[in-house]
């Protein structure tokens, strides 16, 4: 696989095919859609199924893995792929002017803290201490943002497939607090908020989706870049794929769907069901339904969102908060003065820190050998006297 470097001298040439050899068919494309939703001429589709959740190419012309328009100097896919050649010192340099350091493992940051939401239906319905949907509805309130790139759960109550949507207000935001553990690559609600005319989003995402927008910004992608104002990230150490439920819970330990209450991740799948009862999953028993894209994944701790949260540590109803750009420390500070949120500082729970930066390091060791290497890259810049990092 040819791995030159595309460094700031270098004229960005790659389309579809270099997108398609490069990450999809090597097994490194996350699903985050990204490519999806930038291509300007519609041709990039997505299964969002058992098995799949990866982006395909919709005309058939050049087959699977050529597109025409790339040829003719289409570039928006590779633009946008956050797993695409050297997205993490991109990212980086990108949003905090440096790359991280081998020792910032869970990537950089501000602060830590430990946050929840004042309100008390917010706190509740959240998956930890609330902060995510809390920040949302604030946001949409003070005019920060006219829209936001979440998951719902198709059907409604009861249904757990989580499914991309998107959030204008408290009831939108509220409709999807609390976690699902299997994929929904929100970025693919971006159509339906350009449909209604929105001009500054939200997203909320996983890793491998909050770093897409700092990638497009970089890359300069122009107008889907442009709409994304605030990026909230979700520690992950991984997702399952949806046939968990069928394959496993149901045949297994006769747990019925649509009678799950709410669902955790604390060392073990936790299930609580609307009829009070609980059932604990040991994780080994999952690992065969982690979702392809995952493993492959370096990135635990959402390192390129402006906030990332969590649910690790000891402080279980309160959301680890990771606070990494100055956007992101201007809104987390104007909600506490406010008093829509509480905050304890992160040295409160000192095992939450050391277990994140334990879980990012496990995380990192699973980015594959074969693919970019940007310590590698610039070592061949240095060489050749150019100019990147
Ligand atoms: C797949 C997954 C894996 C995670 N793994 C870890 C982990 O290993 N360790 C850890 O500390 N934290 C993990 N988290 C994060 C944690 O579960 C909470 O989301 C986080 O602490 C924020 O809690 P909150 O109460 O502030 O958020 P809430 O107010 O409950 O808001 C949660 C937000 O997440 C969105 N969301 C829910 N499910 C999904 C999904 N499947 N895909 C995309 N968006 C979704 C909702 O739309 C909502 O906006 C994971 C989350 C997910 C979705
Ligand atoms: S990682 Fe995201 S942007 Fe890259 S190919 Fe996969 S879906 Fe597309
Ligand atoms: S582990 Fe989490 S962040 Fe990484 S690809 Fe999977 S869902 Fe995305």
């Amino acid at each position: 696989m040819a791995q030159t470097t595309p460094n700031q001298k270098t004229r960005w040439t790659f389309q579809w095919k270099e997108l398609y050899e490069e990450i999809i068919d090597t097994g490194i494309c996350t699903g985050c859609a990204g490519c999806v939703i930038s291509c300007p001429h519609d041709v990039i589709g997505y299964e969002h199924e058992p098995g799949a959740y990866k982006p395909f190419h919709l005309e058939e012309e050049l087959g699977d893995s050529d597109c025409i328009h790339g040829q003719k100097g289409c570039t928006s896919c590779t633009r946008a792929c956050p797993r695409f050649r050297d997205w993490e010192t991109e990212a980086d340099q990108h949003l905090f002017g440096r790359v991280r350091s081998d020792n910032e493992v869970a990537g950089i940051y501000k602060d830590i803290l430990l946050t929840r939401a004042s309100d008390d239906f917010v706190y509740e319905i959240g998956q930890d201490g609330g902060l995510v949907s809390a920040i949302l509805i604030w946001c949409l309130e003070n005019g920060v943002v006219d829209g936001a790139l979440v998951s719902h759960l198709e059907g409604g109550e009861g249904g757990w497939k989580a499914t991309p949507a998107l959030a204008t207000d408290r009831e939108g935001v509220l409709a999807g607090a609390g976690s699902r553990y299997t994929y929904s690559a929100n970025t693919l609600a971006y159509p339906q908020a350009v449909e209604k005319g929105l001009k500054d989003l939200a997203l909320v995402g996983m890793g491998c989706q909050t770093s897409s927008p700092p990638i497009m910004w970089h890359r300069k992608i122009g107008k889907t870049g442009k709409a994304f104002k605030l990026n909230i990230g979700l520690l992950c150490s991984k997702s399952f794929d949806d046939s968990l439920f069928d394959e496993l819970f149901a045949i297994k330990y006769g747990i019925v769907k649509e009678e799950i209450a709410k669902m955790n991740i604390k060392g073990v799948f936790q299930v609580w069901m609307k009829n009070g009862d609980y059932h604990e999953i040991n994780l080994k028993e999952c690992h065969a339904w982690t979702r392809e894209g995952c493993t492959t994944c370096p990135d635990f701790a959402a390192e390129h969102a402006d906030i990332s949260t969590g649910g690790i540590g000891n402080k279980s109803d309160w959301t680890l908060t990771v606070v990494r750009t100055p956007l992101g420390r201007e809104i987390i500070m104007k909600m506490l003065q406010e008093g829509v949120i509480e905050a304890r500082p992160g040295d409160a729970d000192p095992a939450a820190i050391e277990l994140m930066h334990r879980l990012s390091k496990k995380s990192r060791e699973r980015w594959p050998k074969f693919a970019y290497s940007a310590q590698a890259s610039r070592v061949t810049i240095k060489s050749k006297g150019g100019t990147s990092s």
